[in-house]
């Protein structure tokens, strides 16, 4: 039994920290050895046969060298029996027997026994039937035939028939020359055929010169006698010609042949050799060679042309393909370890990876449980796909009422929610399908909608029948491969938050009301840190008050001061930067241009805190206070006028004269007062009634009104007496001034009085001096004038 906590290892014999570069090293290592090895044995076994081809060709060639032999030895002892049988030869006769035979021949003769007392006789015959000079010759030292010596037999050739064209030695006494003599001696001796040692034959063909003397003894019937032979038939081979003729050549041959003779004592002469330089093989052949009584040694080696024609490439070869299939079997070797070390690397690191994210998995799913147990104000359930409960938490437990051991495997998600809502809500998702959605499926059929689908407020049901509002988010839950194999509804209690949002909505509706009936409007102005600001809130009335889209005005507020009169602008601005700054109230009053309404009052009040990210906010309310203003107006003019003239009055006199002396003094300006009194008015008072006396006060202002500058100021001290304020004017420009309204006064009669007049005094303001003395002087002018006799201008006097 394995362990499966082992890791199996399938080439048990390696661990696995050996090392792909040792496998395929030793891999190369032993090709290389088995190559080698191969390469001996392929080596070995091509010398072998090299060695047996070289000994077939030698013994082929022996054989035929043999043959070539023993063919010379049957075609002479031919020709001897054809001596021996024919009772008398014709030179005739002896051609057209040898010629045949002249194959591989130099020549064919024969030789009769001559006695010596037959000698003259013979050649007389011979040179009859030869039709030519006949003699019995030997051979000199210096080689030329010469009439022989007398002797007891001559053997001179009597016929011959030779390959070559050149005259035949006709005469020749064979038994006259040593070398010639000593086969013939033995041939007798032993009645058979002999051969002479090497000699040089004479007219044959220079190439062939070197050769053999083959004799045979012709035995007759008188011969018996004294045991001596009727004559030789002779054969002259060259072995030249014998061995090497229909042999391959030099430049073609296999073989190097050598023939040596043996017989000589004192060394062996080589009577053929084939040519050419052996091959170094360490080849060689040595056979015995038989011609009639003599051994030849006949000697063959392997020659360059045999060496080139058997070269063999199979040991390179060998070496080649042997190394090649090392390095293939190292890289493979190699590559397959690699590959080894590389999947039991993976293996180890993927293990390692499982078991963390086992762990992991572990933790987690731990984790899960206490998420699940310990979120008691959530419900969180998991179904089936068909809806049966499967996980059920703490928290469900706690809104249901149900036990999970109640719940688990028991119920489905749709037996906890209101069965019409169910229906209402399968209903509304057939008709937005267009396709039949059964109650069961209500709860999970916008799951598989694009984006998921959305929490939607439901009515549960408790295990006790009471209802319970939840906002509950219901998803697919996924297994690793993406396959749906369930649902997860999470539920939250909304009952509470229902409750509040409720109670806000009711709050905001009372705040709607309330601000539709306080005048102007109510807002929150908020000014962030970067200088942007908007109203987060503003009342109906904003809208009338600026005539502005309250949704702009929640986002920014420019439009607002867009709308502001560009005079109040930088005031309005400027108090609620220091509202800002020191967190006072603000309170302002400006106005605004309206497209509709026009020019129009506002008041402002609002109360600043400190906002998020170093923001203000205001809470505060806006009033069009137009009416208000215009009233005020009114007031105001009223009260610095006069009643009865309608001129400006005492109190605004001392105002304005204090502003503009305040001015002078600052700017240094010029500054004069007029100052009259109408004369004896007592008395037309007194005369045509007090109401003729207002008339004639009225009349008179008008008149002095219309001849005054729209800078000067007339007012009525009380009485009967007015002050002219002449801003930018001296002393004498007033008197001037003084005399034209003197002069418009009393020179058009006041209808149904008459002549009216008035006493003028001056006085020009000087630097320093204050409003009372200033008065002073011009009232000391008005009376130097009553003095004076009234009607008249009294000019500034000296004090
Ligand atoms: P003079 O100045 O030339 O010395 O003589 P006079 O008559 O003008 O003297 P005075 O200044 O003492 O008299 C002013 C009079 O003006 C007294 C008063 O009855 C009269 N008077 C004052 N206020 C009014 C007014 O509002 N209406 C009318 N009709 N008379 C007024
Ligand atoms: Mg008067
Ligand atoms: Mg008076």
């Amino acid at each position: 039994m394995s362990n499966p906590g082992v890791p199996a290892k399938p080439l048990g014999l390696f661990g696995d920290e050996l090392s792909a570069w040792g496998v395929a090293l030793a891999a190369l290592v032993a090709g290389a050895l088995l190559t080698a090895a191969l390469a001996m044995a392929t080596q070995t076994f091509f010398k072998q046969q090299l060695r047996q081809r070289f000994e077939l060709l030698a013994s082929e060639r022996y054989s035929r060298i043999v043959e070539r032999f023993e063919e010379q030895e049957l075609r002479l002892d031919g020709l001897r029996r054809f001596i021996t049988y024919s009772s008398e030869v014709t030179p005739y006769a002896f051609d057209g027997y040898a010629r045949p035979l002249l194959h591989r021949t130099q020549a064919y003769s024969w030789a009769p026994r001559v006695a010596s007392g037959q000698r003259s006789a013979f050649e007389q015959r011979s040179s009859a039937l030869l039709g030519q000079p006949y003699q019995i010759r030997d051979l000199d030292a210096q080689g030329r035939l010469q009439p022989a010596a007398m002797r007891d037999h001559y053997y001179p050739i009597l016929y011959t028939q030779a390959a070559s064209h050149e005259a035949q030695p006709y005469g020749f006494d064979l038994g006259g020359q040593a070398p010639r003599a000593a086969p013939l001696a033995r041939a007798q001796a032993r009645g058979s055929m002999a051969v002479s040692a090497p000699l040089d034959m004479i007219n044959v063909q220079p190439t062939y010169t070197r050769g053999l003397l083959m004799v045979a003894p012709v035995f007759g019937d008188e011969a018996s006698a004294n045991g001596l032979p009727r004559g030789y038939v002779m054969a002259l081979l060259s072995l030249h010609q014998l061995i090497a003729e229909s042999l391959p050549t030099v430049a073609d041959d296999n073989l190097v042949v050598r023939i040596l003779d043996l017989s000589n004592e004192g060394g062996h002469e080589v009577l053929f050799d084939s040519g050419g330089p052996p091959a170094r093989m360490g080849l060689a052949s040595s056979h015995l060679l038989h011609l009639a009584d003599h051994h030849y040694q006949l000697d063959i080696r392997p020659s360059q042309d045999f060496l080139l024609a058997n070269q063999s490439s199979a040991v390179p070869v060998v070496a080649l393909l042997g190394g090649l299939l090392s390095v293939l079997l190292a890289l493979l070797l190699y590559s397959l370890f690699s590959q080894r070390q590389r999947a039991l690397g993976l293996v180890a690191r993927r293990t390692a990876e499982l078991r963390v994210s086992e762990q992991s998995l572990r933790e987690t799913h731990n984790q899960l449980r206490s998420v699940l147990d310990a979120a008691t104000q959530v419900a969180i359930i998991a179904t089936s796909l068909r809806g049966v409960i499967g996980t059920f938490n703490a928290g469900a437990e706690r809104m249901l009422g149900y036990s999970a051991s109640e719940a688990l495997g028991q119920l489905r998600l749709e037996d906890l929610v209101l069965a019409d809502e169910l229906h209402q809500r399968a209903h509304a998702l057939s008709q937005r399908f267009g396709r039949e959605v059964g109650a069961g499926q209500a709860m999970f059929a916008e799951t598989a909608q694009e984006g998921g689908a959305q929490p939607a407020d439901w009515t549960l049901v408790r295990k006790d029948g009471s209802h319970l509002l939840a906002n509950m988010l219901v998803t697919a839950v996924l297994d690793e491969q993406g396959l749906w194999v369930g649902y997860l509804a999470i539920c939250i209690d909304v009952t509470e938050r229902r409750r509040v949002h409720e109670a806000l909505a009711a709050r905001d509706r009372l705040l709607e009301k309330l601000s539709a009936e306080v005048p102007g409007g109510i807002y929150q102005y908020r000014l962030d840190a970067d200088g942007h600001s908007c109203f987060p809130y503003a009342s109906q009335g904003l809208h009338e008050i600026y005539e502005v889209d309250l949704a702009v005005l929640r986002e920014d507020a420019t439009a607002v001061f867009e709308r502001i009169h560009p005079d109040d602008l930088e005031r309005v601005r400027r108090s609620v930067r220091y509202s800002a700054e020191h967190l006072t109230p603000w309170r302002e009053e400006y106005r605004v241009c309206l497209p509709q309404a026009g020019l129009r009052w506002v008041r402002g009040e609002a109360t600043p805190e400190i906002g998020e990210h170093g923001s203000t906010l205001w809470h505060g309310y806006l009033t069009d206070i137009s009416d208000l203003k215009r009233v005020e107006e009114e007031l105001r003019a009223l009260s610095v006028t006069d009643a009865l003239t309608g001129i400006y009055n005492r109190r605004y006199f001392q105002e304005r004269l204090r502003n503009e002396l305040d001015r002078a003094q600052r700017e240094g300006l010029d500054l004069a007062v007029i100052m009259l009194d109408i004369d004896h008015f007592k008395r037309i008072n007194d005369q045509f009634g007090h109401a003729v006396g207002d008339h004639v006060l009225r009349s008179l202002c008008q008149r002095i009104a219309h001849r005054l500058r729209r800078t000067d100021v007339f007012c009525r001290l009380g009485g009967e007496e007015f002050m002219v304020l002449c801003p930018g004017s001296n002393a004498e420009q007033a008197r001037v001034l003084a005399q034209e309204l003197w002069r418009g006064v009393r020179s058009v009669p006041v209808e149904g009085v008459g002549r009216v007049t008035a006493s003028f005094g001056v006085a020009g303001w000087r630097a320093g001096e204050g409003a009372d003395a200033l008065l002073l002087r011009a009232d000391a002018g008005v009376y130097a004038a009553k003095q004076g006799g009234r009607d008249r201008v009294e000019g500034e006097l000296l004090s």
